[in-house]
């Protein structure tokens, strides 16, 4: 049977790997709708390589021009952000692929939540953001939630086999990111193009940011939390500058079990496609006598204040992760936009916490407040002082 696909986010890196591993397995997948942000003319060569049923793009000014582009072809343009929940919905698609970037993830995600599809997850905002309500919607719709995340698809891949057997904890590899020698001071200095500059991964941009900040890895503790019900103190965070142990479980009897691969996003992404399968591919093998050393330190949370907030967001819980969530996507924005240093980034974020309303037991409409809310504070921020 084929598996018919909806893409969430095509244009990225996650969409544009996703739409390789379709390319590659014609008979397994099929990609049924793609959606993009804004990046009209990547939309319309995919539509046109991939004969989706549906495209849809977000920004609603580029509607006419991918529809023209595509007038000759009997695919069907719709654009804005509701068209992407409705079509996340639809009920031939088999597997909704969650690939948007940041918060915008979070509604088609609960629709298509809603709708029971499979939800290949990459876009682990949704889970920071709004675990609690993603989580029990996906329980109630009986609707499985597959991680791409490389981390979270290790795990996953480890504890096949492992359902009635208790876990002690979760070992949450990190590469470190570009800035795992650098001295705090050095820090204050470095440039938007080092930090764009992932040693081992391949990835979009604002994730990029987040593995050099490592608030990517603090997301991930909560991500884990939701996708395992696992409790934060039971998920430690370990670096590994090789990148090739994707993350570890540890069971009551000490076991450890680790998953291994070369870091390359299209096995995951592959994997959450294609389970419980696994596919034959021809991609580069890992090699162990290249990897001579296999090196593991404890993460500087002195250093890293990414890190540190992001645990203090999942220790105060409630819509924290969430004010988190959104002053780290708008001075990542400012960053790229070379308003802020890297350093200010986390005083941003530590302010916006401060000043943000907390709610302890929030609801979807607060987390919309909450989002909208911080967004404003960081942005009268950044205003004011930089
Ligand atoms: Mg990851």
């Amino acid at each position: 049977m084929i598996k018919r696909i909806a893409i969430l986010g095509s244009t990225g890196s996650i969409g544009t790997q996703a739409l390789e591993i379709i390319a590659e397995n014609p008979d397994k997948f099929e990609a049924y709708t793609l959606t993009a942000n804004r990046n009209a003319d990547l939309l319309i060569r995919q539509a046109r390589q991939f004969q989706p049923e549906f495209v849809v793009i977000a920004d609603e000014e580029k509607y006419a021009y991918v529809k023209e582009n595509l007038s000759d072809l009997p695919i069907k343009v719709f654009a804005g952000s509701k068209a992407i929940a409705e079509v996340a919905e639809m009920q031939s698609i088999d597997i909704v692929l969650a690939a948007m970037v940041g918060y915008s993830g979070l509604a088609p995600t609960i629709s298509a939540i809603k709708a029971g599809k499979t939800i290949a997850l990459a876009n682990k905002e949704t889970l920071v953001v709004a675990g609690e309500i993603i989580c029990s919607l996906a329980e109630i719709h009986k609707t499985p939630i597959l991680p791409v995340d490389s981390e979270h698809s290790a795990i996953f891949q480890c504890l096949a086999g492992e359902a009635f057997n208790q876990i002690e904890k979760l070992i949450l590899t990190a590469s470190g990111g570009p800035f795992r020698t650098k001295s705090i001071s050095e820090l204050q200095d470095v440039t938007k193009r080092e930090a764009l500059k992932h040693p081992n991964w391949d990835m979009g941009a604002k994730i990029t940011i987040d593995s050099a900040t490592m608030m990517n890895k603090g997301f991930e503790v909560i991500e884990a939390k939701w996708l395992f019900g696992i409790p934060v103190e039971k998920i430690d965070v370990l670096i590994h500058p090789q990148s090739i142990i994707h993350s570890m479980v540890q069971f009551v009897d000490g076991s450890v079990k680790a998953q291994l691969g070369l870091p390359d996003m299209k096995l995951p992404i592959q994997y959450a496609m294609a389970y419980p399968d696994r596919l034959a591919n021809n991609y580069p093998r890992l090699n162990f006598a290249d990897y001579p050393s296999l090196t593991f330190e404890k993460p500087d949370l002195k250093k890293f204040l990414h890190l540190a907030l992001a645990y203090h967001a999942i220790e105060k819980g409630g819509n924290m992760p969430c004010i988190v969530n959104a002053a780290n996507e708008v001075a990542i924005v400012a960053f790229l936009q070379d308003k802020i240093r890297f350093t200010d980034m986390a005083d941003i974020i530590e302010t916006a916490m401060q000043k943000a309303a907390f709610v302890e037991k929030p609801i979807y409409d607060d987390y919309v407040a909450s989002d909208s809310e911080t967004r404003q504070i960081v942005r009268e921020i950044i205003i004011k002082s930089f």
